[in-house]
């Protein structure tokens, strides 16, 4: 019969032991395990002494911004447009919008991204009496909403003198009616300086969609919308900087001259970070651009990359990085190790990159190979404070594209690399001459580093994104931590131990032996 003293005795017991596994240095020595990735190792198991729902995931993504959820989508035509971004930062994560597009297309999806859940819109489109309905109808197509508050001179600080909706317009037949003689007159309004959250109980109690707020002379100064009080009640985790009720978006560009004329309307648009995205970060072309953002807009933060050593992180560190971009060749649809004979494993590449860039407070994302929820949190307790995903977002509802059926029958959405011959191609004739990126030096042949193909459907990011929170939250029990800065910590004194997966453990680690089976992941 098992007692307390036995207990006892077993805790005294083990202490005559050596510590189970290996620690992190140990793990990923390369003179004794070589180059390691995900799948060659695991993490063991720790002590549980709280519930799943008390791990904390909030984490920084660079030296300034923090978000709730490790979680960022790739800057890849296939994966990150306006949906992508805004709900991934609804969720708690952050999209990184990509740069396959003319950059006053690229600057009109971070707009809408900041314009999304706004509390107050300050730049709300405005319209004068006599504009038409047909106008009105016309936003409604273009950018979704139809209140349209109606000041004398149709600007804003003009004298508000009434607000068209949806329901003032909705059974007109005749388009070219003036919105003098449709429009709502007697508006409730707010007064220029009253808080958001008055402001917020006004529009509840009065069920309204629309809340204009005015100064003392009765000009219109913003506008409140009930729609976006509902989202906030619905995304807590959403990724807002303090103190402003719009989303953090992220946007990638390259490092060519024109790429600089880019980020001027990308900022105007209200980009937060910027990501300098490349296979090789390590160039001349990168270090001039960091220091050239940082002299050009110091207030925007800067992810460089990629890289997978200490040598090429040092540099953009010193250049002036607020964060870090770690992986060449692990993506899903990458052909750079292949072609290029050059790129690092990825679990060694982020351990070796993160835990150089954690002595200068510069965090670290692990970006391509995540397959699952297991890769992430490996990737985590390497060191990274995210992860980014490319292939693994891509089959979602809010990926750009459109679903098909697959010759096997199976739903999926097309996801291709931004170095494959098809990316390339579009770059040159999808009107995007704007970064001339593969054809600098004269129109020679076009070198792949990517393919194309396709994904499986993986449902709504709204259902996908906390099924890939609430796995991670688990795996942290299990490790026994409660946060990713108390995994880092657990992982660098050697509390957090790992194990070594030979094939046939990896075998072993997957489902087997059956006849057949359905891997359903999430209900
Ligand atoms: P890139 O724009 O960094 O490089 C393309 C070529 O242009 C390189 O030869 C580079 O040296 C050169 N170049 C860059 N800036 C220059 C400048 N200012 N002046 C002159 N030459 C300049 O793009 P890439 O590395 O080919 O990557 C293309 C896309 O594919 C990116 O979206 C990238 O993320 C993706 N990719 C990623 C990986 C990976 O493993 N993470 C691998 C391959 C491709
Ligand atoms: P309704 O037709 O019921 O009045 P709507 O079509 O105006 O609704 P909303 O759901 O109220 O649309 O708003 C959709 C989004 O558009 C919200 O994020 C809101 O902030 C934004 N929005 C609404 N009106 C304007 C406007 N005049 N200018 C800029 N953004 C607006
Ligand atoms: P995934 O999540 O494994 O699909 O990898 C996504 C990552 O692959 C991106 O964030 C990029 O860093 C990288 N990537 C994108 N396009 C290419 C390409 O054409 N070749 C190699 N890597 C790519």
């Amino acid at each position: 019969m098992a007692s307390v003293l036995d207990y006892r005795t077993a805790v005294e017991v083990l202490k005559e032991y050596k510590r189970s596994g290996l620690d992190v240095n140990q793990l990923l020595d390369p003179e004794r395990n070589g180059g390691l990735t995900y799948n060659d190792f695991l993490i063991l198991p720790g002590y549980i002494g709280f519930p799943a729902s008390d791990v904390a995931l909030d984490t920084r993504i660079t030296k300034r911004i923090s978000i709730n959820l490790p979680l960022i989508s790739s800057p890849m035509d296939t994966v990150t447009e306006t949906d992508m971004a805004i709900y991934m930062a609804l969720l708690g994560g952050l999209g990184c919008i990509h740069h396959n597009c003319t950059a006053e297309d690229q600057a009109k999806m971070v707009r809408k991204v900041k314009r999304y859940e706004n509390g107050f819109i300050l730049e709300p489109v405005v319209m004068s009496p006599q504009h038409i309905v047909r106008d009105v109808r016309a936003v409604k197509a273009k950018q979704g909403f139809a209140g349209i508050p109606i000041t004398k001179d149709g600007k804003m600080s003009s004298k508000l003198i009434g607000i068209v909706t949806m329901r003032d317009i909705q059974f007109l037949k005749d388009d070219t009616i003036p919105l003098s003689e449709v429009m709502t007159t007697d508006l409730i309004t707010a007064p220029e300086g009253i808080s958001l959250s008055d402001a917020n109980a006004i529009l509840a109690s009065c069920k309204k969609g629309k809340l204009p707020i005015v100064d003392d002379k009765g000009n219109l100064t913003a506008l409140l919308s009930r729609s976006d009080l509902m989202k906030n009640l619905h995304y807590p985790l959403a990724s807002k900087l303090p103190q402003s009720k719009q989303l953090i978006v992220s946007a990638a560009i390259g490092t060519r001259a024109d790429d600089r004329e880019r980020l001027k309307l990308l900022v105007e648009a209200g980009l937060d970070i910027v990501v300098l995205d490349s296979s090789q970060g390590n160039s001349i072309y990168q270090i001039d651009m960091i220091k050239w953002i940082k002299k050009e807009f110091p207030q925007l933060d800067v992810i460089a990359g990629n890289v997978v050593t200490r040598e090429q992180a040092a540099n953009l560190i010193a250049a002036g990085a607020d964060g870090l971009r770690i992986g060449m060749g692990s993506g899903s649809a990458c052909i750079t190790q292949e072609v290029m004979a050059v790129g690092r494993p990825q679990a060694a590449a982020v351990r070796s990159v993160s835990q150089f860039a954690a002595r200068f407070g510069v965090p670290c994302i692990a970006d391509g190979g995540v397959q699952n929820v297991g890769h992430i949190v490996k990737g985590l307790a390497l060191g990274a404070s995210s992860v980014m995903m490319g292939g693994l977002l891509a089959g979602t509802t809010e990926s750009p594209g459109e679903f098909f059926v697959s010759r096997e029958g199976e739903l999926v959405k097309a996801y291709r690399g931004m170095g494959s011959i098809d990316a390339m191609e579009s770059q040159k004739t999808g009107g995007n001459a704007a970064t001339g990126r593969y054809f600098s030096e004269g129109d020679r042949l076009l070198v792949a580093q990517g393919v194309s193909g396709s994904v499986k459907s993986s449902g709504s990011l709204t259902k996908f994104i906390p099924y890939l929170q609430a796995g991670l939250q688990h795996s942290l029990q299990d490790i026994g931590v409660t946060t990713l800065a108390g995994l880092h910590e657990s992982v660098n004194n050697g509390t957090v131990r790992f194990q070594i997966r030979t094939v046939s453990a990896q075998a072993e680690g997957n489902v087997h032996g059956l006849h057949e089976f359905t891997k359903k992941l999430f209900k």
